[in-house]
Protein backbone atom coordinates (compact mmCIF):
# COMPACT_ATOMS: atom_id res chain seq x y z
CA UNK A 1 0.00 0.00 0.00
CA UNK A 2 1.18 3.25 -0.82
CA UNK A 3 2.11 5.92 2.24
CA UNK A 4 -1.51 6.20 3.71
CA UNK A 5 -2.61 10.21 3.69
CA UNK A 6 -6.29 10.70 3.80
CA UNK A 7 -8.25 13.89 4.87
CA UNK A 8 -11.29 14.62 6.62
CA UNK A 9 -12.87 17.91 4.42
CA UNK A 10 -15.63 19.98 5.86
CA UNK A 11 -17.61 22.45 5.20
CA UNK A 12 -17.49 25.04 7.80
CA UNK A 13 -21.17 25.65 6.93
CA UNK A 14 -22.90 24.42 9.96
CA UNK A 15 -22.20 22.77 13.26
CA UNK A 16 -20.36 18.90 12.99
CA UNK A 17 -23.03 16.28 12.15
CA UNK A 18 -22.80 12.64 13.58
CA UNK A 19 -22.41 11.33 9.96
CA UNK A 20 -19.69 13.52 9.33
CA UNK A 21 -17.62 13.23 12.77
CA UNK A 22 -17.99 9.79 11.52
CA UNK A 23 -16.24 10.38 8.32
CA UNK A 24 -13.83 12.00 10.36
CA UNK A 25 -13.08 9.56 13.21
CA UNK A 26 -12.64 6.58 10.30
CA UNK A 27 -10.10 8.33 7.84
CA UNK A 28 -8.14 9.06 11.58
CA UNK A 29 -8.62 5.48 12.43
CA UNK A 30 -7.62 4.84 9.05
CA UNK A 31 -4.64 6.74 9.18
CA UNK A 32 -3.43 6.24 12.87
CA UNK A 33 -4.24 2.30 11.95
CA UNK A 34 -1.40 2.57 9.20
CA UNK A 35 0.79 5.11 10.54
CA UNK A 36 -0.50 7.57 7.97
CA UNK A 37 -1.03 11.26 8.33
CA UNK A 38 -4.39 12.53 8.92
CA UNK A 39 -5.48 16.22 7.02
CA UNK A 40 -8.08 18.40 8.05
CA UNK A 41 -9.47 20.61 4.64
CA UNK A 42 -11.75 23.15 5.33
CA UNK A 43 -14.07 23.17 2.31
CA UNK A 44 -15.26 26.78 2.43
CA UNK A 45 -15.88 27.68 -1.27
CA UNK A 46 -19.34 28.48 -0.59
CA UNK A 47 -18.89 32.08 0.38
CA UNK A 48 -22.61 32.71 1.48
CA UNK A 49 -22.66 29.99 3.81
CA UNK A 50 -19.54 29.59 5.07
CA UNK A 51 -18.39 30.89 8.34
CA UNK A 52 -14.96 31.67 10.27
CA UNK A 53 -17.43 30.86 13.48
CA UNK A 54 -18.01 27.41 11.68
CA UNK A 55 -15.01 26.49 11.71
CA UNK A 56 -13.83 27.42 14.75
CA UNK A 57 -16.51 25.55 16.26
CA UNK A 58 -15.28 22.69 14.15
CA UNK A 59 -12.14 22.65 14.98
CA UNK A 60 -12.74 22.43 18.54
CA UNK A 61 -15.70 19.74 18.38
CA UNK A 62 -13.21 17.57 16.65
CA UNK A 63 -10.26 18.02 19.23
CA UNK A 64 -13.13 17.57 21.73
CA UNK A 65 -13.98 14.32 19.69
CA UNK A 66 -10.43 13.11 20.26
CA UNK A 67 -9.52 13.66 17.06
CA UNK A 68 -6.23 15.31 15.89
CA UNK A 69 -4.51 15.84 13.00
CA UNK A 70 -0.91 16.21 11.12
CA UNK A 71 -1.34 19.07 8.67
CA UNK A 72 -4.50 21.49 8.74
CA UNK A 73 -5.56 25.43 8.35
CA UNK A 74 -4.23 25.92 11.98
CA UNK A 75 -1.30 24.24 12.23
CA UNK A 76 -0.36 24.14 8.27
CA UNK A 77 2.24 21.63 6.60
CA UNK A 78 3.69 21.05 3.27
CA UNK A 79 1.14 20.93 1.38
CA UNK A 80 -0.96 23.96 2.22
CA UNK A 81 -2.88 26.01 2.41
CA UNK A 82 -5.52 23.92 3.93
CA UNK A 83 -8.85 26.17 3.21
CA UNK A 84 -9.84 26.20 -0.33
CA UNK A 85 -10.59 30.12 -0.11
CA UNK A 86 -6.92 30.28 -0.16
CA UNK A 87 -6.19 27.75 -2.92
CA UNK A 88 -8.32 29.88 -5.57
CA UNK A 89 -5.34 30.23 -7.59
CA UNK A 90 -4.56 27.01 -8.10
CA UNK A 91 -7.72 26.07 -9.23
CA UNK A 92 -7.92 28.97 -12.02
CA UNK A 93 -4.42 27.63 -12.75
CA UNK A 94 -5.98 23.93 -13.56
CA UNK A 95 -8.76 25.34 -15.45
CA UNK A 96 -6.78 27.35 -17.70
CA UNK A 97 -4.85 24.17 -18.57
CA UNK A 98 -7.96 21.81 -19.13
CA UNK A 99 -9.19 24.81 -21.63
CA UNK A 100 -5.72 24.93 -23.44
CA UNK A 101 -5.65 21.57 -23.53
CA UNK A 102 -9.64 21.25 -25.00
CA UNK A 103 -10.31 19.46 -22.26
CA UNK A 104 -12.92 22.05 -20.78
CA UNK A 105 -14.40 24.47 -22.21
CA UNK A 106 -16.54 28.07 -21.64
CA UNK A 107 -20.15 28.02 -21.20
CA UNK A 108 -21.73 30.77 -21.39
CA UNK A 109 -25.34 29.61 -20.79
CA UNK A 110 -27.73 31.68 -18.01
CA UNK A 111 -28.89 29.97 -15.46
CA UNK A 112 -32.44 30.86 -16.64
CA UNK A 113 -31.74 29.31 -19.54
CA UNK A 114 -30.44 26.02 -18.22
CA UNK A 115 -33.08 26.16 -15.90
CA UNK A 116 -35.80 25.87 -18.77
CA UNK A 117 -33.48 23.60 -20.60
CA UNK A 118 -33.57 21.47 -17.22
CA UNK A 119 -37.39 22.30 -16.56
CA UNK A 120 -38.25 20.52 -20.35
CA UNK A 121 -36.38 17.59 -19.72
CA UNK A 122 -38.28 16.75 -16.29
CA UNK A 123 -41.24 17.46 -18.32
CA UNK A 124 -40.19 14.57 -20.69
CA UNK A 125 -39.56 12.17 -18.23
CA UNK A 126 -35.93 11.97 -18.48
CA UNK A 127 -33.02 13.11 -16.18
CA UNK A 128 -32.17 16.49 -16.72
CA UNK A 129 -28.35 17.19 -17.41
CA UNK A 130 -26.29 19.77 -19.78
CA UNK A 131 -27.34 19.51 -23.41
CA UNK A 132 -23.30 20.45 -23.97
CA UNK A 133 -24.63 23.17 -26.44
CA UNK A 134 -21.47 25.64 -25.76
CA UNK A 135 -19.17 22.16 -25.99
CA UNK A 136 -20.00 23.47 -29.68
CA UNK A 137 -18.71 26.62 -29.66
CA UNK A 138 -15.03 27.50 -31.87
CA UNK A 139 -12.50 27.75 -28.89
CA UNK A 140 -11.06 30.99 -30.03
CA UNK A 141 -14.44 32.45 -30.41
CA UNK A 142 -15.31 31.66 -26.96
CA UNK A 143 -11.88 32.89 -25.30
CA UNK A 144 -12.51 36.16 -27.22
CA UNK A 145 -16.31 36.29 -25.56
CA UNK A 146 -14.63 35.36 -22.60
CA UNK A 147 -11.94 37.78 -22.39
CA UNK A 148 -14.51 40.74 -23.51
CA UNK A 149 -15.77 40.21 -20.04
CA UNK A 150 -18.95 37.94 -20.73
CA UNK A 151 -19.45 35.81 -18.05
CA UNK A 152 -18.63 32.00 -18.31
CA UNK A 153 -18.57 28.91 -16.40
CA UNK A 154 -15.56 26.33 -17.08
CA UNK A 155 -17.25 23.19 -18.01
CA UNK A 156 -15.23 19.47 -18.36
CA UNK A 157 -15.72 17.62 -21.28
CA UNK A 158 -17.00 14.16 -20.07
CA UNK A 159 -15.58 11.97 -22.89
CA UNK A 160 -16.40 8.13 -21.45
CA UNK A 161 -19.11 6.35 -21.88
CA UNK A 162 -19.32 4.82 -18.18
CA UNK A 163 -17.11 4.74 -15.08
CA UNK A 164 -15.65 2.05 -13.11
CA UNK A 165 -14.02 2.36 -9.51
CA UNK A 166 -13.37 -0.66 -7.05
CA UNK A 167 -14.65 0.75 -3.92
CA UNK A 168 -13.31 -0.13 -0.69
CA UNK A 169 -16.76 -0.53 0.76
CA UNK A 170 -19.38 -1.26 -2.16
CA UNK A 171 -17.13 -3.00 -4.47
CA UNK A 172 -16.95 -2.59 -7.76
CA UNK A 173 -18.90 0.11 -9.09
CA UNK A 174 -20.45 0.87 -12.61
CA UNK A 175 -21.60 4.22 -13.42
CA UNK A 176 -23.04 5.26 -17.05
CA UNK A 177 -22.02 8.39 -18.25
CA UNK A 178 -25.27 9.31 -19.83
CA UNK A 179 -27.00 10.69 -16.67
CA UNK A 180 -23.91 12.92 -16.22
CA UNK A 181 -23.78 16.07 -18.20
CA UNK A 182 -20.85 18.35 -18.52
CA UNK A 183 -20.19 19.49 -15.49
CA UNK A 184 -19.07 22.97 -14.18
CA UNK A 185 -15.59 22.87 -12.65
CA UNK A 186 -15.79 26.96 -12.24
CA UNK A 187 -18.68 29.25 -11.83
CA UNK A 188 -19.08 32.26 -13.87
CA UNK A 189 -18.51 34.23 -10.43
CA UNK A 190 -15.48 32.35 -9.98
CA UNK A 191 -16.44 30.04 -7.55
CA UNK A 192 -14.53 26.48 -8.08
CA UNK A 193 -17.31 23.59 -8.12
CA UNK A 194 -17.40 21.47 -5.16
CA UNK A 195 -16.06 18.11 -7.51
CA UNK A 196 -13.42 19.97 -9.01
CA UNK A 197 -11.83 21.49 -6.20
CA UNK A 198 -11.58 17.93 -4.10
CA UNK A 199 -9.82 16.85 -7.14
CA UNK A 200 -7.28 19.60 -7.69
CA UNK A 201 -6.72 18.73 -3.40
CA UNK A 202 -6.84 15.89 -3.04
CA UNK A 203 -4.13 15.41 -5.73
CA UNK A 204 -1.60 18.00 -4.94
CA UNK A 205 -2.50 16.83 -1.33
CA UNK A 206 -1.34 13.44 -2.45
CA UNK A 207 -4.27 11.71 -0.84
CA UNK A 208 -4.25 8.10 -1.23
CA UNK A 209 -7.48 7.21 0.14
CA UNK A 210 -11.05 9.19 0.30
CA UNK A 211 -13.34 8.29 2.55
CA UNK A 212 -16.32 9.81 2.87
CA UNK A 213 -19.61 9.36 3.39
CA UNK A 214 -21.84 7.41 0.23
CA UNK A 215 -23.87 10.98 -0.57
CA UNK A 216 -20.81 11.49 -2.42
CA UNK A 217 -20.96 8.31 -5.05
CA UNK A 218 -22.91 10.23 -7.26
CA UNK A 219 -20.40 12.45 -7.64
CA UNK A 220 -17.16 10.85 -8.09
CA UNK A 221 -17.54 9.62 -11.70
CA UNK A 222 -17.29 13.25 -12.76
CA UNK A 223 -14.11 13.32 -10.01
CA UNK A 224 -12.95 10.45 -12.05
CA UNK A 225 -13.53 12.40 -15.39
CA UNK A 226 -11.45 14.93 -14.33
CA UNK A 227 -8.11 12.43 -12.72
CA UNK A 228 -8.31 11.12 -16.81
CA UNK A 229 -8.47 14.60 -18.09
CA UNK A 230 -5.72 15.66 -16.01
CA UNK A 231 -3.59 12.42 -16.43
CA UNK A 232 -3.56 11.75 -12.78
CA UNK A 233 -3.88 8.37 -10.32
CA UNK A 234 -7.04 8.59 -8.75
CA UNK A 235 -6.98 7.75 -5.05
CA UNK A 236 -8.87 4.81 -3.30
CA UNK A 237 -12.32 5.21 -3.08
CA UNK A 238 -14.31 4.18 0.28
CA UNK A 239 -18.17 5.34 0.96
CA UNK A 240 -19.58 5.27 3.95
CA UNK A 241 -22.98 4.11 4.32
CA UNK A 242 -25.79 6.44 5.11
CA UNK A 243 -26.94 6.67 9.08
CA UNK A 244 -30.33 6.29 9.56
CA UNK A 245 -32.95 7.28 12.72
CA UNK A 246 -34.21 4.38 14.71
CA UNK A 247 -37.69 4.84 12.19
CA UNK A 248 -35.21 4.21 9.14
CA UNK A 249 -35.44 7.79 7.43
CA UNK A 250 -31.91 9.56 7.25
CA UNK A 251 -30.55 10.91 10.69
CA UNK A 252 -31.67 14.43 11.26
CA UNK A 253 -32.52 16.81 13.56
CA UNK A 254 -35.60 15.55 14.01
CA UNK A 255 -34.38 12.68 16.15
CA UNK A 256 -33.22 14.66 18.39
CA UNK A 257 -29.79 15.07 19.17
CA UNK A 258 -27.75 14.96 15.45
CA UNK A 259 -24.19 17.79 16.40
CA UNK A 260 -21.22 16.49 18.59
CA UNK A 261 -22.03 20.00 20.14
CA UNK A 262 -25.55 18.20 21.31
CA UNK A 263 -24.09 15.12 22.44
CA UNK A 264 -21.24 16.88 24.26
CA UNK A 265 -23.99 19.18 26.11
CA UNK A 266 -25.94 15.86 26.29
CA UNK A 267 -22.91 14.62 28.97
CA UNK A 268 -21.51 12.41 26.73
CA UNK A 269 -18.10 11.43 27.28
CA UNK A 270 -15.94 11.95 23.92
CA UNK A 271 -14.88 8.27 24.52
CA UNK A 272 -18.38 7.12 24.51
CA UNK A 273 -19.26 8.18 20.61
CA UNK A 274 -16.03 7.64 20.13
CA UNK A 275 -16.33 4.15 20.12
CA UNK A 276 -20.17 4.18 19.40
CA UNK A 277 -19.54 5.98 15.89
CA UNK A 278 -16.57 3.16 15.42
CA UNK A 279 -19.30 0.31 15.66
CA UNK A 280 -21.76 2.64 13.19
CA UNK A 281 -20.61 0.39 9.70
CA UNK A 282 -17.66 -0.76 11.10
CA UNK A 283 -17.31 -3.82 13.79
CA UNK A 284 -13.99 -5.75 14.72
CA UNK A 285 -13.08 -9.06 12.85
CA UNK A 286 -14.62 -10.77 15.88
CA UNK A 287 -17.49 -9.47 14.92
CA UNK A 288 -19.02 -8.97 18.46
CA UNK A 289 -16.67 -6.94 20.59
CA UNK A 290 -18.63 -4.26 21.45
CA UNK A 291 -16.35 -2.12 24.15
CA UNK A 292 -13.07 -0.80 22.23
CA UNK A 293 -10.84 1.40 23.77
CA UNK A 294 -8.89 4.28 22.20
CA UNK A 295 -6.42 2.03 20.84
CA UNK A 296 -8.16 -1.16 20.28
CA UNK A 297 -9.85 0.95 18.07
CA UNK A 298 -6.58 2.03 16.02
CA UNK A 299 -5.14 -1.21 16.60
CA UNK A 300 -8.21 -3.18 14.86
CA UNK A 301 -9.53 -0.71 12.42
CA UNK A 302 -9.48 -1.82 8.77
CA UNK A 303 -11.56 -1.13 6.05
CA UNK A 304 -12.23 -4.24 5.24
CA UNK A 305 -15.27 -5.02 8.08
CA UNK A 306 -16.83 -2.34 6.79
CA UNK A 307 -21.05 -2.79 6.10
CA UNK A 308 -22.44 -1.44 2.85
CA UNK A 309 -26.12 -1.36 4.47
CA UNK A 310 -26.84 2.12 6.54
CA UNK A 311 -26.29 2.13 9.83
CA UNK A 312 -29.45 2.77 12.37
CA UNK A 313 -28.47 4.83 14.79
CA UNK A 314 -28.91 3.37 18.52
CA UNK A 315 -29.10 6.05 21.15
CA UNK A 316 -29.53 3.47 23.90
CA UNK A 317 -26.59 1.33 23.17
CA UNK A 318 -25.00 5.07 22.60
CA UNK A 319 -25.91 5.51 26.55
CA UNK A 320 -24.91 1.85 27.41
CA UNK A 321 -21.39 2.57 26.35
CA UNK A 322 -21.60 6.14 28.28
CA UNK A 323 -22.14 4.19 30.80
CA UNK A 324 -19.66 2.15 30.52
CA UNK A 325 -16.76 4.85 29.75
CA UNK A 326 -18.10 7.12 32.81
CA UNK A 327 -17.52 4.06 35.53
CA UNK A 328 -14.15 4.14 33.66
CA UNK A 329 -13.49 7.65 33.98
CA UNK A 330 -10.62 8.28 36.07
CA UNK A 331 -12.59 10.16 39.53
CA UNK A 332 -10.50 13.37 39.19
CA UNK A 333 -11.38 13.80 35.49
CA UNK A 334 -15.38 13.35 36.03
CA UNK A 335 -15.41 15.53 39.01
CA UNK A 336 -13.98 18.53 36.36
CA UNK A 337 -17.11 17.55 33.54
CA UNK A 338 -19.61 17.28 36.39
CA UNK A 339 -19.01 20.81 38.70
CA UNK A 340 -20.56 22.59 35.23
CA UNK A 341 -24.00 20.51 35.22
CA UNK A 342 -24.09 20.94 39.30
CA UNK A 343 -23.11 24.73 38.45
CA UNK A 344 -26.52 24.78 36.25
CA UNK A 345 -28.55 24.05 39.14
CA UNK A 346 -27.37 25.90 41.52
CA UNK A 347 -25.79 23.23 43.19
CA UNK A 348 -22.17 24.67 43.14
CA UNK A 349 -21.02 27.96 42.16
CA UNK A 350 -17.66 29.81 41.81
CA UNK A 351 -14.44 28.07 41.74
CA UNK A 352 -15.11 25.04 44.38
CA UNK A 353 -12.03 24.56 46.58
CA UNK A 354 -10.10 21.09 46.94
CA UNK A 355 -12.37 19.93 49.43
CA UNK A 356 -15.82 20.28 47.95
CA UNK A 357 -14.32 19.11 44.63
CA UNK A 358 -13.44 15.75 47.25
CA UNK A 359 -16.80 15.46 48.16
CA UNK A 360 -18.26 15.49 45.15
CA UNK A 361 -15.85 13.07 43.86
CA UNK A 362 -18.07 10.79 46.66
CA UNK A 363 -21.45 12.02 45.91
CA UNK A 364 -20.31 11.04 41.60
CA UNK A 365 -19.46 7.29 43.19
CA UNK A 366 -22.84 7.26 45.02
CA UNK A 367 -24.87 8.03 41.89
CA UNK A 368 -22.73 7.08 39.06
CA UNK A 369 -24.74 3.62 38.38
CA UNK A 370 -28.02 5.23 37.92
CA UNK A 371 -26.75 7.89 35.18
CA UNK A 372 -25.94 7.47 31.86
CA UNK A 373 -25.09 10.51 30.74
CA UNK A 374 -23.95 13.43 32.93
CA UNK A 375 -27.21 15.59 31.54
CA UNK A 376 -29.17 13.50 34.15
CA UNK A 377 -26.58 13.79 36.90
CA UNK A 378 -28.45 17.42 38.65
CA UNK A 379 -31.63 14.65 39.25
CA UNK A 380 -29.61 11.81 40.19
CA UNK A 381 -28.05 13.89 43.09
CA UNK A 382 -31.56 15.33 44.23
CA UNK A 383 -31.46 12.75 47.00
CA UNK A 384 -28.29 14.41 48.18
CA UNK A 385 -28.74 17.65 47.58
CA UNK A 386 -32.60 18.36 48.72
CA UNK A 387 -34.91 17.92 51.53
CA UNK A 388 -38.57 19.01 50.75
CA UNK A 389 -40.30 17.47 54.07
CA UNK A 390 -43.12 19.54 52.38
CA UNK A 391 -42.99 17.75 49.37
CA UNK A 392 -42.22 14.51 51.22
CA UNK A 393 -45.33 14.74 53.33
CA UNK A 394 -47.21 14.61 49.86
CA UNK A 395 -46.27 11.29 48.86
CA UNK A 396 -47.98 8.28 49.28
CA UNK A 397 -45.15 6.87 50.72
CA UNK A 398 -44.70 9.14 53.88
CA UNK A 399 -48.71 9.01 54.14
CA UNK A 400 -48.08 4.83 54.26
CA UNK A 401 -45.55 5.42 56.73
CA UNK A 402 -47.27 7.22 59.36
CA UNK A 403 -50.18 5.27 58.77
CA UNK A 404 -48.30 2.42 60.06
CA UNK A 405 -47.77 2.11 63.83
CA UNK A 406 -44.38 -0.38 63.38
CA UNK A 407 -42.95 2.45 61.20
CA UNK A 408 -43.83 5.08 63.74
CA UNK A 409 -42.31 3.23 66.69
CA UNK A 410 -39.15 2.71 64.71
CA UNK A 411 -38.81 6.18 64.04
CA UNK A 412 -40.15 7.52 68.16
CA UNK A 413 -37.38 5.42 69.10
CA UNK A 414 -34.80 5.88 66.30
CA UNK A 415 -34.66 10.23 65.93
CA UNK A 416 -34.19 10.84 69.24
CA UNK A 417 -31.22 8.70 69.49
CA UNK A 418 -29.59 9.96 66.40
CA UNK A 419 -30.29 13.93 66.84
CA UNK A 420 -27.85 12.91 70.25
CA UNK A 421 -25.16 12.10 68.33
CA UNK A 422 -22.29 14.79 67.47
CA UNK A 423 -20.66 13.91 65.05
CA UNK A 424 -22.45 11.40 63.31
CA UNK A 425 -20.73 8.77 61.56
CA UNK A 426 -22.12 5.82 59.59
CA UNK A 427 -20.93 3.78 62.30
CA UNK A 428 -22.90 5.45 64.76
CA UNK A 429 -26.06 5.60 62.29
CA UNK A 430 -25.89 1.41 62.50
CA UNK A 431 -25.69 1.09 65.75
CA UNK A 432 -28.33 3.03 67.00
CA UNK A 433 -30.04 1.24 63.92
CA UNK A 434 -29.26 -1.97 65.57
CA UNK A 435 -30.09 -0.84 68.89
CA UNK A 436 -33.64 0.19 67.61
CA UNK A 437 -34.26 -3.61 66.51
CA UNK A 438 -34.09 -4.92 69.89
CA UNK A 439 -36.10 -1.86 71.56
CA UNK A 440 -38.86 -2.58 68.77
CA UNK A 441 -38.49 -6.50 67.13
CA UNK A 442 -38.67 -4.56 63.87
CA UNK A 443 -35.71 -5.94 61.32
CA UNK A 444 -35.11 -5.67 57.66
CA UNK A 445 -37.59 -3.62 55.72
CA UNK A 446 -39.05 -2.63 58.21
CA UNK A 447 -36.61 -1.36 60.16
CA UNK A 448 -34.99 0.63 57.33
CA UNK A 449 -37.46 1.41 55.02
CA UNK A 450 -38.99 3.83 57.44
CA UNK A 451 -35.32 5.15 58.56
CA UNK A 452 -34.41 5.69 54.69
CA UNK A 453 -37.86 7.31 53.88
CA UNK A 454 -37.50 10.06 57.05
CA UNK A 455 -33.67 10.49 56.13
CA UNK A 456 -33.66 10.42 52.61
CA UNK A 457 -37.86 11.81 51.69
CA UNK A 458 -37.21 8.69 49.13
CA UNK A 459 -38.56 5.31 49.30
CA UNK A 460 -35.17 4.31 46.98
CA UNK A 461 -32.34 5.44 46.25
CA UNK A 462 -28.10 5.31 46.91
CA UNK A 463 -27.43 2.95 49.53
CA UNK A 464 -27.74 4.80 53.26
CA UNK A 465 -24.17 3.72 53.99
CA UNK A 466 -23.06 6.46 51.07
CA UNK A 467 -25.54 9.09 51.70
CA UNK A 468 -25.32 9.42 55.21
CA UNK A 469 -21.94 10.53 55.01
CA UNK A 470 -22.12 12.60 52.55
CA UNK A 471 -25.37 14.59 54.20
CA UNK A 472 -22.69 14.91 57.14
CA UNK A 473 -19.66 16.24 55.18
CA UNK A 474 -21.77 17.99 52.80
CA UNK A 475 -23.63 20.07 55.58
CA UNK A 476 -20.31 21.32 56.44
CA UNK A 477 -19.16 22.82 53.27
CA UNK A 478 -19.54 26.02 52.03
CA UNK A 479 -21.93 24.97 49.11
CA UNK A 480 -24.32 26.98 46.72
CA UNK A 481 -27.24 24.91 48.16
CA UNK A 482 -27.04 23.85 51.45
CA UNK A 483 -27.10 20.28 52.20
CA UNK A 484 -28.46 19.45 55.30
CA UNK A 485 -27.20 17.08 57.74
CA UNK A 486 -29.32 13.99 58.81
CA UNK A 487 -30.41 15.92 62.13
CA UNK A 488 -31.32 18.50 60.17
CA UNK A 489 -33.43 16.13 58.06
CA UNK A 490 -34.86 14.20 60.83
CA UNK A 491 -36.04 17.32 62.99
CA UNK A 492 -37.91 18.44 59.56
CA UNK A 493 -39.18 15.22 59.39
CA UNK A 494 -40.50 14.40 63.17
CA UNK A 495 -42.13 17.89 63.50
CA UNK A 496 -43.83 17.15 60.01
CA UNK A 497 -44.79 13.97 61.14
CA UNK A 498 -45.64 14.93 64.41
CA UNK A 499 -43.96 12.52 65.83
N1 LIG B 1 -16.90 19.08 1.69
C1 LIG B 1 -17.46 17.81 1.39
C2 LIG B 1 -18.52 17.49 2.45
O1 LIG B 1 -18.52 18.12 3.48
C3 LIG B 1 -16.35 16.78 1.36
C4 LIG B 1 -16.67 15.60 0.57
C5 LIG B 1 -15.46 14.74 0.30
O2 LIG B 1 -14.94 14.20 1.26
O3 LIG B 1 -15.06 14.63 -0.84
O4 LIG B 1 -19.35 16.64 2.26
Amino acid sequence: MPKVRVRFAPSPTGYVHVGNARTALFNWLFARHHGGVFALRIEDTDVERSKEEYEKQLLEDLLWFGLDWDEGPDKGGPYGPYRQSERRALYSEYAAKLIAQGDAYYCFCSAEQLEAERQEELKAGRQPRYSGRCRKLNAEEAARRKTAGEPAAVRLKILESSFFWNDLVHGPTVFSSEVIGDPILVRSEGNPAYSYAVVIDDHLMEISHVIRGDDHISNTPRQLALYRALGWEPPAFAHLSTILGSDRARLSKRHGATSLQSFREMGILPEALRNYLALLGWSPADGKTEILSPSELVAQFSLDHITKSPAVFDNDKLHWLNRHYMKECPPGRLVELAVPYLEKVGYLAGHPGADVLAWVERVLAAVLKNISSLTQLPEAVQVIFEFDVERARATPEFQELLADSGARKVLKAFIPKILMENPLTYERFREIAKAVQKETGKKGKDLFHPIRVAVTGAASGPELEKLVPLYEAGSKLPLAHHVKSVAERLREFAEAAGL
